[in-house]
């Protein structure tokens, strides 16, 4: 579960010149592919698209092979993590992790489990009571990622989740994202204007620039071939 088409996919923003021009991109079950572009470039508004959280003003987005261009957000089976975490900051962790689960209708004793086993592979079992402000940068990250693990929803979207923490920590989040989305098998889309990040973590990289596809590919074939040359010194080699 977890494979996105998206057919012809266009979006602006009022009557605004377009912001995505005919995009047209297939993710694959089980795959972590990242969206990587300068700021402006749309990456937000495309992952927001397939998240529901924004209107497609023309094209498909299909999901599992279905079209889900009008299926609101909760019945898409998708999790997501933004870059601020967006945790309540007058509820405790537990409550922050369990927050989305009580939408879903998920009783009690099932969530009391999926809760310790989420916690634990987390490394938040001995915080579960704090508040976000009693917690660090790398502890609040870990609980927005923990909530959207405790979902079980088998597609992830996350929105440049690593860009408020330091380098150290950044580089330690990358490593524990990636084994997460091995563990669970989830389908992964990751947004962010980072190359090193896009170039370490991702099966395959789709940069955009100015709302248009440059290129879709492996790291390596990126960086050997670069479609054009806004790609090759995005990533950092010559052509
Ligand atoms: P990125 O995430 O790559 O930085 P965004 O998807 O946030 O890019 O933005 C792409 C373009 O769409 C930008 O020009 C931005 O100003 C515009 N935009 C984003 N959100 C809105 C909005 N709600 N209303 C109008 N324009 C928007
Ligand atoms: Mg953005």
């Amino acid at each position: 579960m977890g494979q996105i088409d998206l057919i012809n996919i266009s979006k602006s923003y009022d009557k605004q010149k377009s912001v995505l021009n005919e995009i047209n991109l297939s993710i694959e079950e089980g795959e972590f592919f990242v969206l990587v572009g300068p700021s402006g470039s749309g990456k937000s508004t495309l992952l927001r698209m397939i998240a529901g959280l924004e209107d497609i003003t023309a094209g498909k987005l299909k999901i599992n092979d279905k079209v889900v261009n009008h299926i609101p957000p909760k019945n898409r089976n998708l999790s997501m993590v933004f870059q601020n975490y967006a945790l309540y900051p007058h509820l405790s962790v537990e409550q922050n992790i369990l927050f989305g689960l009580n939408a879903k209708k998920v009783n009690k004793k099932e969530q009391q489990k999926r809760l310790t086993e989420t916690a634990e592979m987390m490394g938040l079992s001995e915080l579960l009571k704090r508040k976000p402000r009693e917690l660090s940068g790398g502890q609040r990250q870990r609980v927005a990622l923990a909530r959207s693990v405790v979902s079980e929803a088998p597609l992830c979207l996350m929105d440049e989740p690593l860009s408020n923490l330091d380098a150290k920590l950044r580089a330690q989040m990358r490593i524990e994202i990636r084994r997460l989305q091995k563990r669970l098998g989830l389908t992964m889309v990751y947004v962010t204007h980072d190359q090193v990040e896009a170039m370490t973590m991702g099966d395959r990289i789709m940069v955009l620039n100015d709302g248009k596809i440059q290129q879709v590919g492996k790291p390596i074939t990126l960086y050997n071939e670069p479609a054009n040359l806004f790609v090759a010194s995005f990533i950092g080699t010559p052509k």
